[in-house]
C-alpha cells in the first residue's frame, strides 16, 4: 500500500513526499482510513512506529475545510487539541504537525510548562487551529483563559498511559469538561491497563481498535544483549564498549538525575563526550543536549525515563540501560527509541546481581530470553574493582511532572488514597530475591526474532507492578505550582 491509496489530500501527500515516505507504516494504513471517517480510534502504538503521522495526516486532512489566511483571531479557533505527557513529545508532534501541513493555512502552536507563558498566551490570542499541550500547562492556560476550546472538534490523548502514570488524570478529566461532548476522539498508548481501558469508555465513542505489533518490531530490528557486571564496574563497562566499538549516539538510561549528571560527568571525563537529559535541566539546556547529541557533538545522551520519553532521534543504533528499569514497560520504552521506521539497532543492558529479578520481569512481559553475557574477559581484566554497589542507584528517583517522587524507573507513586500499597511495598521490595518464577515460558529455548512475540498480549494489570512498589508514606506534600516534565 502506498499513501497515496489512503485518500489524503495532494497537499499532504506532497509533504509526505517532502519527507522521503512512500509507504505508511502499520499504524498509519489501520490509523488513517477509520480516522478520515470520522470515526473515534484506539490505537495501540508506541514512539517509533509512526503514530504521530499517523493521527496528524488525517486530522489536517479533515480540517483543511477550515484553512484560512485571515489575520483574524476568530477565523482561526482551536479546532484540534492534542494531549502529551512531555514537553520533548509535545514539541516533537508540533513538528510533525508543521512538516505535514507545511502546504495547508492551518496554525498549530505548542504550550507546556517550564517556559515563560507570556510568549504562549500571544500566540494563542493571535489564533491557532490545532493546539498541542502538556496538560498541567493547558490547565493554566484554560484558568487564565488565554485559551478557548470550546470549538474542539478533534481531540487526540498521545501516550495515553504514559500521562496516567505521571498522574495527569485529574488534569485530564477537568481538560475533558471544557471540550465539546461532540468531537472525535483519539487515544494513543503503548500499553493497555484497567485505567487505559476505563479512560477510553470515557473518552471514545464506538472505536475503532487498533493494534500494530509495536513489541515485535522492536525485536525484530533491535538485538539485546545484557552484559552481568558488578554495580560499581558498569561505568568502565561501558566507557569499555563504547571505545572499544567505536559507537556513536549512545542514548543511556539511569533510572535518577543524580545518576544521570554522574554517569554523564564521568563519561566525559572518561573522554566519550557525553551530556545529561532529565528534568531539572532547564527546556533550553535540554533542547541543547538533544540537539548537540543529534549533530554528532555528543556521543551519549544520558536520561532519565521522563525526559527520554517521547524523543524522536533518527537513526539511533545504541540504547544502553545503564541501570535495569524497574518497571519492564519502561525496556520496551527504553529500547523502543533504537531500531524505528525498519532500522536495526541495539539494546544493551547493563546489570548487576541485584538487577537480576528486573531482567525477569521484562523476560516475562516480552515473553522471550534475553540473551546474557557472563562476565568474561572484561571483568577478568578489573579482578581489582570494588565490589558491591547499591541495589537501587544513587540519587533520588525522577520526579514526575507533578512533583511526585518516582518509583525505580521513574513511574509515578500512587496517590494517597491508595492505602493498600504500602503493604505491596513491603513485599516488592523486601522480597526481591523470593523464588525465581516458574513460569513455563522461562524452560522454552530463546528465540532471537519476533516470532515468539507474537502472542504477546496486552500487559495484565497485573504486571504493572510500578504503580504498587512504592508506600504512599513517602508522598511530599502536593507542589504548589505544577510544572510539566
Ligand atoms: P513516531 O512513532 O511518530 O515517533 O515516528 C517514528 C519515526 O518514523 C519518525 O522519525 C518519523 O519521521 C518516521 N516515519 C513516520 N512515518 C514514516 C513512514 N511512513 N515511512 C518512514 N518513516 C516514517
Amino acid at each position: 500500500m502506498s499513501f497515496s491509496d489512503l485518500g489524503l489530500a495532494p497537499e499532504l501527500l506532497r509533504a509526505i513526499a517532502d519527507q522521503g515516505y512512500t509507504d505508511p507504516t502499520p499504524v498509519q494504513a489501520k490509523a488513517i482510513p477509520p480516522i478520515l471517517q470520522g470515526q473515534d480510534v484506539m490505537a495501540a502504538a508506541q514512539t517509533g512506529t509512526g503514530k504521530t503521522a499517523g493521527f496528524t495526516l488525517p486530522m489536517l486532512h479533515r480540517l483543511m475545510e477550515f484553512a484560512s489566511t485571515s489575520v483574524s483571531p476568530a477565523r482561526h479557533p482551536v479546532r484540534a487539541l492534542i494531549l502529551t505527557p512531555t514537553r520533548e513529545l509535545a514539541a516533537q508532534v508540533q513538528d510533525s504537525v508543521k512538516t505535514y501541513g507545511k502546504y495547508i493555512a492551518l496554525r498549530s502552536a505548542v504550550v507546556y510548562g517550564g517556559v515563560h507563558i507570556d510568549p504562549q498566551i500571544a500566540e494563542l490570542r493571535a489564533g491557532v487551529e490545532i493546539l498541542v499541550a502538556t496538560p498541567g500547562r493547558l490547565l493554566d492556560h484554560l484558568g487564565q483563559k488565554t485559551v478557548n476550546l470550546s470549538q474542539v472538534q478533534f481531540l487526540v490523548l498521545d501516550e495515553a498511559d504514559r500521562m496516567l502514570d505521571m498522574g495527569f488524570l485529574p488534569d485530564i478529566k477537568r481538560i475533558l469538561s471544557t471540550l465539546p461532548a461532540k468531537r472525535q476522539s483519539l487515544l494513543f498508548s503503548a500499553t493497555y491497563s484497567d485505567e487505559i481501558r476505563g479512560l477510553a469508555k470515557q473518552l471514545l465513542t464506538n472505536p475503532v481498535s487498533i493494534e500494530v505489533s509495536q513489541r515485535n518490531s522492536v525485536v525484530d530490528t533491535v538485538t539485546h544483549l545484557v552484559y552481568k557486571v558488578e554495580a560499581a564496574a558498569k561505568r568502565d563497562l561501558l566507557t569499555h564498549l563504547i571505545k572499544s566499538r567505536d559507537m556513536r549516539q549512545v542514548l543511556v538510561f539511569c533510572n535518577t538525575k543524580i545518576g544521570a549528571n554522574r554517569l554523564a560527568y564521568k563519561l566525559d571525563k572518561d573522554g566519550v563526550g557525553a551530556a545529561a537529559i532529565h528534568s531539572d535541566r532547564t527546556q533550553g539546556e535540554r533542547m541543547q543536549a538533544l540537539a548537540e547529541f543529534k549533530e554528532g557533538k555528543t556521543k551519549v545522551l544520558v536520561a532519565t525515563d521522563i525526559a527520554a520519553r517521547g524523543l524522536d532521534i533518527e537513526q539511533l543504533p545504541f540504547v544502553v540501560n545503564f541501570d535495569l528499569p524497574g518497571s519492564p514497560e519502561d525496556y520496551v520504552h527504553r529500547i523502543g527509541r533504537t531500531g524505528r521506521a525498519g532500522m536495526t539497532g541495539e539494546a544493551i543492558s547493563l546489570m548487576s546481581v541485584e538487577e537480576q529479578e528486573d531482567l525477569a520481569a521484562i523476560e516475562k512481559l516480552l515473553r522471550i530470553k534475553l540473551p546474557v553475557q557472563e562476565p568474561g574477559e572484561f571483568a577478568r581484566e578489573r579482578v581489582s574493582a570494588p565490589r558491591g554497589g547499591s541495589r537501587r542507584p544513587e540519587g533520588r528517583p525522577e520526579r514526575s511532572a507533578e512533583g511526585r517522587p518516582q518509583g525505580p524507573a521513574g513511574r509515578s507513586e500512587p496517590r494517597r488514597e491508595d492505602p493498600v500499597r504500602r503493604d505491596e511495598h513491603r513485599s516488592a521490595y523486601s522480597s526481591r530475591a523470593a523464588a525465581p518464577s516458574t513460569d513455563p515460558l522461562f524452560s522454552k529455548p530463546y528465540i532471537p526474532s519476533g516470532a515468539a512475540m507474537e502472542t504477546v498480549k496486552p500487559v495484565a494489570p497485573s504486571a504493572r507492578g510500578s504503580k504498587k512498589q512504592i508506600a504512599a508514606l513517602f508522598l511530599p506534600p502536593a507542589p504548589a505550582e505544577k510544572q510539566d516534565a
